[in-house]
């Protein structure tokens, strides 16, 4: 097999959680774009057709399933769902977030719980519906969209719920990392640092100073530069890697 077969997802089946804007848009773009057919796992499907038409030039089957990720019942369902409609699943992407900007003093009971209950209760749950089938079959690869945020601490605006969260979805990656590698499942982990979406205002000026100007690149991402890096943990590119976590920061994180 030569050197970018190996990044071929033909014939699988990719799970993304949060598919139909932002990150995760741009990644089960990506990876479609490998080949391989896709699950999106949204809330509500009528959010779902700018994606769809995105997808559709690309020629795989495509099946959307509904679930918040913090329902355990739902997230079943979905599994259910995915593969009642495509018949396999070999990917999973757990990339729906929340993010609530909070100085600590300030973050109510709510706010702490709904971060802490979509960031790491949701990744929970589907990475243990899924992760039971991929189990159960001898293969499968998870991809946990982490974040910077889970090793430094983000400026001017505090966000410790977060930081939290994202921290405890990478040590949940490497646990159970280590847990399901002799069952031929990888679990690793994509940690971005600002990328322009809904969650991150990237060009609000309050934020230029920290964000963009103390950036060694001096910009911030895209959501469309993370999908090659997830390819990359999908498939059997990264055969021997499992327990880690991937940033792509542009080099936020190095000072
Ligand atoms: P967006 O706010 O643009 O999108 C969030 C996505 O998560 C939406 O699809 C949303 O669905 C979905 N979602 C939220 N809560 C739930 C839930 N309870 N059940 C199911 N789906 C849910 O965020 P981004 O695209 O920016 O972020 C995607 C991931 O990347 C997140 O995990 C985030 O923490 C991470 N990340 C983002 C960075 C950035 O700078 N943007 C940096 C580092 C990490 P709906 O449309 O229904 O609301």
């Amino acid at each position: 097999m030569g050197v970018l077969d190996t990044f071929s997802l033909a014939g699988r089946v990719s799970v993304v959680t949060g598919a139909n804007r932002g990150i995760g848009r741009a990644l089960v773009v990506a990876l479609a774009e490998a080949g391989s057919d896709v699950v999106l796992l949204v809330r509500d499907v009528a959010n779902c057709a700018a994606v769809l038409a995105e997808l559709e030039p690309l020629g795989v089957r495509t099946a959307v399933v509904t679930a918040d990720v913090t329902d355990a019942r739902e997230v079943q369902a979905a599994v259910d769902a995915a593969i009642a409609q495509l018949g396999r699943v070999d990917v999973l992407v757990n990339n729906a977030g929340a993010c609530i900007h909070r100085p600590a003093l300030e973050v109510t009971e709510d706010e702490w719980r709904t971060v802490m209950d979509v960031n790491v209760n949701g990744v929970w749950n589907c990475a243990q519906s899924f992760g039971r089938v991929m189990v159960a079959q001898g293969h499968g690869s998870i991809v946990n969209i982490g974040s910077m945020s889970a090793n430094i601490v983000n400026r001017p605006q505090w966000q410790p719920a977060y930081n939290a969260s994202k921290a405890a979805v990478h040590h949940l990656t490497r646990s159970l990392a280590a847990e399901w590698a002799p069952a031929g499942v990888r679990v690793n982990a994509l940690a971005p640092g600002y990328i322009k979406t809904e969650m991150s205002p990237v060009d609000a000026p309050e934020f230029r100073r920290y964000w963009i100007e103390d950036a060694p690149m001096q910009r911030f991402g895209l959501p469309v530069e993370l999908g090659p890096s997830v390819v990359f943990l999908a498939s059997q590119a990264s055969s021997f890697m499992t327990g880690e976590v991937m940033v792509v920061d542009g080099g936020y994180s190095l000072f």
